[in-house]
């Protein structure tokens, strides 16, 4: 049986905790009342909006459609044998938890993700990563709806065109395709990423301990904690812009002004730069107007100190947005969907 509600407030369910409506809603708790979902009048004439934890999504207004809430939550084994296993996980089901549930079996490969917000689902339509480490590499499959044609299809990972901080259903199945749940290949044998520079460090600096993978979830936990706010007292979407890509003659230029901006190579002719370096250089890191602000630690993070319009928030982006073209002629990118 399915419920569809009428101007639902999304207040808790978006890690900004704006207060805002949805004209329709309806939670999934299994997915196969999802077609009855796409038969209903709601779903059939209005604007659809498919969420998750709400951690990567900011209400500028109300929403004068159907949102389709994921909460769904149960893990499968599908495959084990000594070297792997394939565990197909429900789209509604928290990624930290998953990360846990991994760990205590002795699944390996997700320490590196740890302590990101959300779920399932919005972890592959956004390639999460962290710690030198991105979800794509451990996703084999993607169940889910096409919401045009009613067919439930099986996306390999080839399928998904997986980019940073984007996949297919954030550019050609954008609100077109449900994800139902996603096949994850999980290590048995312990095998720890460390290439970041923070975890590398520590490493160094206490050789006597050998890191195992759950060292490094740990580490990564601790490291988060003491770096990120927290959600539920400092409202946030965690990293709000991207971190920009630009070739060598506009680094150079940057350069000639700035010799102290940080790069990295991504190869053919491209460097990436940190865009908290770039708004903490223009003077906007722990800056607030009114009650939205840049976290005081990590300039990329805006926080909700008390507003209730997703507006405000977007228009202060839209601020920093502006100083750092001024300054540097580079536009950052929304890390953070917006919906207007
Ligand atoms: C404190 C904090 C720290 C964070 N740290 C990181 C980090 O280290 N790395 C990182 O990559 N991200 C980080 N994030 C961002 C965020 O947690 C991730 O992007 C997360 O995966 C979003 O998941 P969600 O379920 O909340 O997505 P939502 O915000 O609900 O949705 C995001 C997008 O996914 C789509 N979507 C969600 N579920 C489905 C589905 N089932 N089917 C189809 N489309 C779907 C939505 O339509 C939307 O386009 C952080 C956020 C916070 C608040």
């Amino acid at each position: 049986m399915i419920k569809i509600l009428e101007n639902v407030s999304l207040k808790d369910k978006n890690t900004f905790a704006v207060d805002c409506r949805a004209k329709y809603f309806t939670e999934v708790l299994n997915e196969y009342q999802i077609p009855e979902i796409l038969e209903t009048n709601a779903f059939q004439s209005s604007k659809r909006f498919i969420l998750g934890g709400g951690s990567n999504t900011l209400f500028a207004k109300d929403f004068e459609g159907i949102v389709v809430h994921l909460a769904n939550r149960s893990i499968r084994i599908v495959e084990s044998n000594k070297k792997f296993v394939l565990l197909e996980v429900d789209a509604g089901m928290n990624w930290h938890k998953f990360v846990e549930i991994s760990l205590n079996n002795k699944y390996y490969g997700l320490e590196n993700l740890a302590l990101i917000p959300g779920t399932i689902g919005g972890a592959i339509t956004q390639n999460i990563g962290a710690y030198g480490v991105e979800v794509k590499e451990f996703v084999h499959e993607v169940r889910g709806i096409d919401t045009t044609s009613g067919e439930f299809l099986v996306l390999s990972n080839d399928d998904c065109k997986f980019g940073y901080r984007t996949s297919i259903f954030k550019t050609e199945l954008r609100g077109r395709f449900i994800i139902t749940s996603g096949i994850f290949k999980l290590s048995r044998k312990p095998n720890v990423n460390l290439s970041y520079p923070e975890l590398k460090k520590l490493v160094q600096k206490f050789p006597f301990i050998k890191p195992d993978p759950k060292y490094v979830f740990d580490q990564v936990c601790k490291i988060r904690s003491s770096k990120l706010p927290d959600i539920e007292k400092l409202p946030n979407a965690g990293s709000f812009f991207k971190n920009p890509v630009v070739n060598g003659e506009t680094l150079e230029i940057i350069k000639q002004k700035f010799d102290d901006v940080p790069s990295f190579e991504l190869g053919e002719g491209k460097y990436k730069i940190p865009a908290g370096w770039l708004i903490e250089k223009v003077g906007w890191k722990g800056k607030r107007v009114g009650n939205v602000g840049t976290y005081e630690r990590h300039a990329l993070v805006i926080i909700n100190y008390g507003v209730n319009s997703g507006r405000e928030i977007l228009n202060f982006a839209r601020m920093i947005q502006n100083e750092v073209y001024e300054t540097f002629g580079i536009h950052l990118d929304f890390e953070v969907e917006v919906i207007e």
